[in-house]
């Protein structure tokens, strides 16, 4: 351990080592001293691999949805100075609530198999969404080879993507798998009238209506693909669903939007979220889910925890908390 004393000393010289490089800088001019590379101003693309037995999965990104700073009551009960304070409390920026969007995509030997699109060319959630074409892409995986798009839900971030910029189908060779009771009602026209709904809902029958012949609805512990389970969990939506996907033995669920917040929610389970359908039995579903997945250790993917979005959920007292798995460098 330093001493207080070697700290401030440390501290010193490097305060007096920056000022130097920046007087040589100064003196130096514009590019005569130092080689410099140009900044990239871009990330990497968002593409991870990982396997379950003898499926590949990968996550490809959407891009972040930034929800703007803490307000009260986004989290139902939740003020604004406790949000901040547990974002605070977690390392986490206060000035901006950051959700990611993590898409899996499944390739069974078989059959490719993407949970949910992102949203598409749509920026009313914010400007750096719709990177899914773009980091699919860069994964290697073409659109026109996805056999099955299955939808967690049909909120905008989840489906909107399912169309392009003139309305075509992004994946031409896909059926849709998803719940009727979600379909039925984000295609509601009765619901255009509603002020908090209407842009969800003309949002979800631009993508979904066009693609009707396409629609396969699912059942609640219905094996919909080899290895891919469904499992119903309602309440942010009316047909939420939960993936559980397997494979020699192996294990792992995409979560879809079964919690938003990998700290404030997990942690406090029974926080319903304002944009729940039903908050109530949202947080039925949730406890019915992590109860399930921290007593088997399945690890999940739940689509807006942090990038890559893999981990574990583990009992915590009355909560939770999150175990995020580590990256892998080599498959
Ligand atoms: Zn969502």
């Amino acid at each position: 351990m330093m001493s207080k004393d070697q700290i401030s000393l440390s501290r010193r010289r490097l305060l007096a080592g920056a000022s130097v490089a920046a007087a040589a800088s100064f003196v130096g001019g514009a590019s005569s001293v130092m080689a410099k590379a140009p900044m990239q101003n871009m990330q990497a693309p968002a593409v991870y691999r990982l396997k379950v037995g003898a499926i590949e999965a990968t996550v490809v990104s959407d891009g972040p949805l930034p929800m703007g700073e803490p307000k009260a009551d986004v989290f139902v009960g939740l003020s604004k100075e406790d949000l901040t304070k547990a974002l605070t409390d977690n390392f986490l920026p206060t000035d901006n609530v950051v959700l990611e969007q993590n898409v899996l995509v499944l390739n069974t030997g078989d059959k490719v198999v993407l949970f949910d699109t992102g949203m598409g060319t749509d920026k009313m959630l914010g400007p750096n969404t719709g990177r899914l074409p773009a980091n699919l892409k860069a994964a290697g995986i073409d659109a026109k080879d996805v056999d099955a798009v299955v939808l967690t839900h049909a909120h905008p971030d989840h489906c909107f993507g399912l169309t392009t910029e003139g309305g075509g189908p992004t994946f031409p060779n896909a059926q849709i798998y998803m719940a009727q009771s979600d379909f039925d009602f984000w295609t509601d026209e009765a619901k255009l009238g509603n002020e908090m709904l209407k842009g969800f809902v003309a949002g979800a029958r631009a993508r979904l209506l066009p693609n009707r012949d396409r629609v396969v609805f699912i059942k609640d512990g219905q094996e919909i693909l080899p290895g891919v389970q469904a499992m119903a969990a309602p309440g942010h939506t009316v047909g939420h669903t939960v993936y559980m996907i397997t494979s020699q033995g192996k294990t792992m669920c995409c979560g879809g939007d079964i919690a938003h917040h990998y700290v404030v929610v997990v942690e406090n389970p029974r926080l319903e979220f304002a944009y729940d359908t039903d908050g109530k039995q949202a947080v039925a579903s949730r406890l019915r889910v992590f109860d399930m997945l921290a007593a088997q250790r399945i690890p999940v993917l739940p689509y807006h925890f942090p990038w890559p979005g893999i981990g574990h959920l583990a009992k915590r007292g009355d909560g939770y908390r999150y175990f995020p798995a580590p990256m892998q460098t080599a498959l």
